[in-house]
């Protein structure tokens, strides 16, 4: 049986093609500004990667912010669920699922027989986002893949960044600069104050072990590192964390064939 998982974020399209009990192809693109288009295109690829057709596909999730924009969807589910069951997919002993995204942040918890128990989100504001990383990424002129390594390679103190508002922090990285400090050490302030935002929302859910980062951040070493000194934990990270979510929903599309086709 082949489905597929479409996970439509604020800033990445992901598709996951699941066969036989595992990935079969997937694909990752920046989300334009048409969601219909998007999710196309990065259907599109994920066939090309997995030499298939949409006709071969059996049931298709969407899931994500433009979850509802999926023309060829048959059912559409929460990210909080998708990336629970992504997470637990992949390591079924995660209890604490982190989640940071380009527009938003969340905190999954789930208890020991894979519930989904309690989450906490943070939406209201860039603070603790892959935008605001983007943002300071551009104003620092280096690649968003390059800022994780840069910021733990340091010859001084980091400086404390207070600015959480992220037109305000980008002021104070440019004074900052204009001052002479070298980039890493602002890149690790910046990490060290999204980090300890991110724990604000940790903490309300309540924290425990296997930890798990999920979303396009997690491939942000720097910021992996933070929060793992945050917590007191080693963090756990998929192969293709920003997948996870598209996985959950290919797991979900699964399921829900399985049971149409009973
Ligand atoms: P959403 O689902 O909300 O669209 P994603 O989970 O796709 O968000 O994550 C997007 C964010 O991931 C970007 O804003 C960017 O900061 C970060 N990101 C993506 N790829 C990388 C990478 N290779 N290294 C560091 N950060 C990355």
């Amino acid at each position: 049986m082949l489905t597929a998982g479409i996970d439509i974020g604020s800033t990445g399209a992901k598709t996951v093609l699941f066969e036989d009990g595992k990935i079969l192809s997937y694909a990752i693109i920046p989300t334009g500004g048409d969601s219909v288009e998007t999710s196309e295109k990065v259907m599109a690829e994920a066939l090309i990667n997995g030499d298939r057709e949409l006709e071969d596909v059996e049931y298709i999730v969407s899931t994500g912010y433009g979850r509802v924009l999926v023309p060829f969807a048959q059912r559409n589910i929460t990210e909080i669920s998708c990336h629970a069951k992504g997470a637990l997919f992949e390591y079924p002993s995660i209890r604490t699922i982190l989640d940071i995204g380009g527009q938003d942040c969340k905190v999954i918890r789930c208890n020991d027989k894979g519930k989904i128990v309690n989450f906490v989100l943070n939406e209201k504001c860039a603070a603790g986002t892959g935008r605001f990383l983007d943002v300071i990424a551009r104003t620092l002129e280096i690649p968003i893949e390059e800022i994780g390594e840069r910021s733990m390679d340091l010859e001084d103190e980091p400086p404390v960044i207070n600015s959480t508002c992220v037109l305000y922090a980008k002021t104070e990285v440019l004074k900052l600069i204009r001052h002479g400090v070298h980039k890493n050490e602002i890149l690790a302030g910046i990490f060290e104050a999204q980090a300890s935002r991110i724990y604000s929302l940790i903490h309300k859910a309540g924290f425990a072990e296997d930890f798990m980062i999920t979303g396009g951040v997690a491939k942000n070493i720097g910021m992996v590192k933070k929060m793992e000194e945050k917590v007191h934990s080693k963090a756990i990270i998929a192969e293709e964390p920003q997948i996870i979510g598209a996985l959950g929903a290919a797991l979900f599309a699964s399921e829900l064939c399985a049971k149409a086709n009973q």
